[in-house]
């Protein structure tokens, strides 16, 4: 944890006082509601949390082995599908990859079609979105969708008609800084950050008015030589510094604090930013790789966790943050959990920002371990690449111990749903300058295949710090978890097997194979007493690009797809 100074200290006391009046006033109480309503599957990490978790139990492990298809729907668009959907009452909404090319409003009990909105969008998206034209879903709040896109807008629409009603600009995407992900609605304001940690992008989160799309707050995730921490930086280096908020934020409203991932620095070449040499371990190139706290009103700064100082292996540390309280030695701990891209699963006092555990959950070996006394990494100088020395057999691998398909906690386990990655690689740097709207990399990185397994499903125990079961898949980068209350998790995988099991064994209790490969995570919901399960399939064609012959397996693993399949039982 680091403090930025005395002002934002005052900041952090003056938003806690306004935090605990948010139950008689503020504009995203209908989000906190609608966040806890066992019916509804409201927001994209199904509440403020992120923690994936429904209480619905009508699916249990007594029945699930019957579950049936209810409908499916075809998304009219190829590739690379990761849209979680959202249910609001019994309208499902569901954005689709290329833009997204739609956004479809769905009866979510039969599938028929309410509305579609079809943006018109660039033609030339792809170059500029590193790792694939994708869309995590859109946002709900107050009777209005939000929706990030690949040409770096945020529009809001309808949600009754998918009219579309205003249209801010975030960032140009022809500088390599696309959204994929959807925002997160605090109070009035539409929080989005962007990508482009690969072309040298200078990270932001920005705040938008839901009702007028004006911009509110904008706050750098990287600071410039004349801000606080802009000394971690080599010469002006940090103007292309990366720290890109790619993915999905978390709330806490009783702190009003806003937390959200930052990615690896640019370039990947870590000798033309940092020292590259002498300074293992120490906080460098802030705030890349990082959690950051931000004061949801302000986007000021409360608080930082650098998982990765001086980042060397694309580390990128935007993971989701599960906020859950968990109890440890006796006491409750309001904890923000990461299982980051680095290899360390963090656990973090989410109010005071400490990090309270950091282990490994898959085979790690730039780090001995992250020390909780010092609050750093402790190297292994032999994994950290530089001009002079080629590193060899570093683990994790750049796609991460976990990449963004999200994980989920369950209150009734106590357990974490990790889909991790059992990859390696070797890393060596080149020269590289900065050139607009192209890659900013300066690095080579052989990918070295895991022994026996590639991935692997680990229901990890945070209190404990152990993997309690797994279950190991000759692929990486499969589907995102959901954990219910019937005793249940669902994940898909990267062969497009779609799996029900048990939540506190990993007995395999359901599978359907559905013919694209699975990157999204499942939801579950329930309309007139009836519990569903739905997922959206068609796998990534852009990562695969970064893996080698391993890469290769994953793409001739299934064909391309995108549809949406909705499970019941009767
Ligand atoms: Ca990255």
């Amino acid at each position: 944890m680091a403090r930025l100074s005395n002002v934002f200290l005052a900041g952090a006391a003056v938003a806690l006082a306004l935090g605990a009046g948010l139950g008689s006033a503020g504009a995203n109480d209908s989000v906190i509601k609608a966040g806890s309503d066992p019916n509804e599957w409201a927001l994209y990490g199904k509440d403020y949390g992120n923690t994936r978790f429904s209480p619905l139990k009508h699916i249990n492990k007594d029945n699930v082995g019957n579950l049936k298809l209810a409908y499916a729907f075809q998304l009219g668009s190829l590739r690379s599908n990761e849209s979680t959907p959202l249910v609001i009452g019994d309208t499902m909404y569901v954005s689709t990859s290329w833009g997204p090319k739609y956004v479809y409003a769905l009866d979510a009990a039969t599938g028929a079609r309410k509305w579609t909105y079809e943006p018109d969008m660039p033609d030339d998206t792809l170059q500029f979105a590193c790792c694939d034209v994708n869309s995590r879903g859109v946002t709900y709040a107050d009777g209005k969708l939000f929706v990030g896109r690949l040409d770096g807008k945020l529009v809001a629409l309808d949600a009754k008609t998918g009219k579309e009603l205003w249209k801010a600009d975030v960032v140009d995407y022809t500088q390599g800084s696309v959204i994929t992900s959807p925002p997160l609605v605090v109070k009035d304001k539409v929080i989005t950050g962007f990508g482009g940690g690969e072309y040298g992008a200078r990270g932001s989160l920005q705040a938008y008015d839901m009702n007028t799309g004006k911009q509110v707050w904008k706050t750098y995730t990287v600071p410039t030589k004349d801000q606080p921490n802009g000394d971690t930086w080599k010469g002006d280096t940090a103007e292309h510094g990366g720290g890109a908020a790619w993915l999905v934020g978390s709330y806490d409203p009783k702190t009003n604090t806003v937390f959200w991932g930052t990615s690896n620095p640019g370039p990947w070449n870590t000798a033309v930013r940092s020292s590259g040499d002498g300074n293992f371990g120490k906080l460098t190139n802030l705030y890349t790789a990082s959690t950051l706290a931000l004061d949801a009103d302000t986007g000021a700064i409360k608080w930082w966790v650098q998982g990765t100082p001086a980042d060397a292996w694309d580390y990128d540390g935007v993971n989701e943050l599960v906020l859950a309280d968990l109890k440890m030695d006796g006491k409750t701990l309001p904890a923000m959990m990461k299982a980051d891209r680095n290899g360390f699963f963090f656990v973090t006092d989410r109010e005071t920002g400490k990090v309270v555990s950091a282990e490994k959950y898959v085979p790690t070996n730039w780090a001995d371990k992250w020390d909780v006394n010092t609050q750093r990494a402790v190297e292994v100088a032999d994994k950290r690449p530089s001009p002079n020395h080629p590193a060899k057999g570093i683990c994790p691998n750049l796609i991460g111990g976990k990449n963004w398909q999200p994980m989920s906690y369950s209150p009734d386990t106590g357990l974490v749903y990790i889909p991790s990655n059992n990859v390696c690689m070797d890393w060596s740097v080149g020269d590289v300058s900065y050139k607009r709207g192209v890659f900013y990399l300066g690095a080579e990185f052989p990918t070295h295949e895991g022994d026996g397994y590639n991935g692997e499903l680990i229901a990890w125990d945070p209190v404990k710090h152990e993997k309690v079961w797994g279950l190991k898949s000759d692929l990486p980068f499969n589907g995102g978890t959901l954990a219910t209350g019937g005793d249940l998790v669902f994940w898909g995988d990267l062969h497009g097997d779609f799996r029900a099991l048990d939540a506190k064994s990993g007995k395999e209790l359901f599978k359907k194979n559905l013919g694209s490969g699975i990157g999204a995570g499942p939801i579950t919901y329930s309309v007139n007493g009836k519990q569903y399960v739905a997922v959206v399939v068609g796998r990534t064609a852009s990562i695969p690009a970064f893996l080698g012959d391993l890469g290769k397996k994953m793409t001739a693993a299934t064909p391309e797809g995108g549809a949406l399949f909705v499970f019941t039982v009767d």
